[in-house]
């Protein structure tokens, strides 16, 4: 019989996916954190031009020094981080660059502090690096709890920070007070924080968002083009950091990784470098998405608190409630998939059509009615 490494044996598939069991062939599925848009067209030139020019050996283990150039003026143009090309490696996707920063910064035994409910990643890569996850509550407001934090924080075992801002799967945007709140609280304890910053594109209204790097120097920045351009499939993602930071993680990614797909990273210069407008058109169709969602819910006297980001809703609703709804042709994922603390909730992903919006509300309707 194999024997297998209890690390791994320790750690769960994801529970979003459970869901889609059991659900009629035509339901709606509001349940995936995936934009349902296709990648740009530009972009998508740009990585059949890099094949053409035959592109397709190993790139550096950091990534191609034009998109590490290109992802640094972003960093310091629109996120007000002092960046440089030596400061970045690419990545395969926010989660490759979540990997990375923790399997170089957790020790047996380390502590790793994220919200719950929080996404799913975070307390599973803590447990493969053999460090201790700790997840926090939420406030009942599901913005983060700053006093329950820094609780956390003066743990002489707490190591790191995970910041997920817009959140998963709450879709709450945190204040700038409150992002430098946690983040000076995480620099006087000596906490690292890595900042996963993958929705930063889609706030709404009048929210603002800041990069928790613009306060302390002891924080890793990451992003990915997953989101931002709807190419979660390309797997190009990246971590901006000190030059000490970047040179213990280039060796996580040199012997596991080697480098991310040198066509995608083509592909990435393009969506970083050329036009902006798809990204607004993709934001501006979630607003409106997420304001038909709210007012349905509502509507049905479902309490639920306006999200500001990403492409969330998280509804009140128990367990038996969820199993209705998904039964009546809707998939969504239970709160629990997320944390304990997400046990009444569910999420809704409104990454998906307004007209399939308005037919699931229909469906939720006769249900909950
Ligand atoms: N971080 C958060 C908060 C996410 O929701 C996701 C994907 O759902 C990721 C990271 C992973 O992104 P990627 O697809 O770029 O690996």
């Amino acid at each position: 019989m194999t024997q297998f490494a209890k690390r791994v044996q320790a750690i769960d598939i994801s529970g979003i996916r459970k869901m889609f069991e059991g659900a009629g062939p035509d339901a709606i599925n509001m349940g995936l954190g995936q934009p349902d848009f296709d990648t740009p067209e530009n972009i998508k030139a740009a990585a059949v031009a890099a094949l053409a020019a035959g592109k397709t050996g190993y790139t550096n283990n950091a990534g191609i020094d034009e998109l590490r150039e290109a992802v640094a003026a972003k960093l310091v143009r629109e996120n007000s981080i002092p960046c440089k090309a030596g400061n970045v490696i690419i990545t395969a996707g926010g989660s490759g660059a979540l990997n990375i920063a923790v399997q170089s910064l957790v020790e047996d035994g380390a502590k790793v502090v994220f919200n719950d409910p929080g996404f799913v990643s975070y307390g599973a890569l803590t447990t493969l690096a053999g460090g201790v996850p700790v997840p926090v509550r939420l406030g009942s407001d599901l913005h983060l709890d700053v006093e329950a934090l820094k609780e956390q924080f003066s743990d002489p075992k707490t190591k790191v920070f995970v910041l997920n801002n817009p959140a998963n799967p709450t879709g709450m945007v945190e204040s700038p007070e409150t992002v430098r709140a946690v983040v000076e609280s995480a620099a006087d304890a000596g906490v690292t924080v890595i900042s996963d910053e993958v929705y930063e594109k889609f706030c709404y209204g009048d929210t603002k968002f800041v990069s928790a790097a613009t306060f302390g120097d002891n924080v890793i920045t990451i992003n990915a083009t997953s989101k931002t351009y709807a190419m979660t499939g390309w797997r190009i993602g990246f971590l901006a950091a000190s030059e000490e930071i970047i040179h213990e993680v280039v060796k996580v990614q040199q012997y596991t990784l080697a480098c991310p797909t040198s066509i995608a990273q083509y592909a990435a210069l393009e969506a970083y470098t050329g036009p902006q407008d798809s990204v607004a058109a993709m934001k501006a169709e979630y607003e409106a998405r997420r304001d038909l969602l709210i007012a349905g819910l509502h509507k049905m006297g479902v309490s639920v608190n306006r999200p500001d980001g990403a492409f969330y809703a998280f509804p009140q609703m128990d367990a038996d409630l969820v199993r209705r709804v998904v039964d009546a042709g809707v998939i969504i994922t239970p709160g629990t998939a997320f944390g304990s603390a997400g046990a009444g909730y569910a999420r809704m992903s409104y990454a998906t059509s307004q007209e399939n919006i308005k037919e699931a509300l229909a469906r939720m309707a006769k249900v909950i009615g």
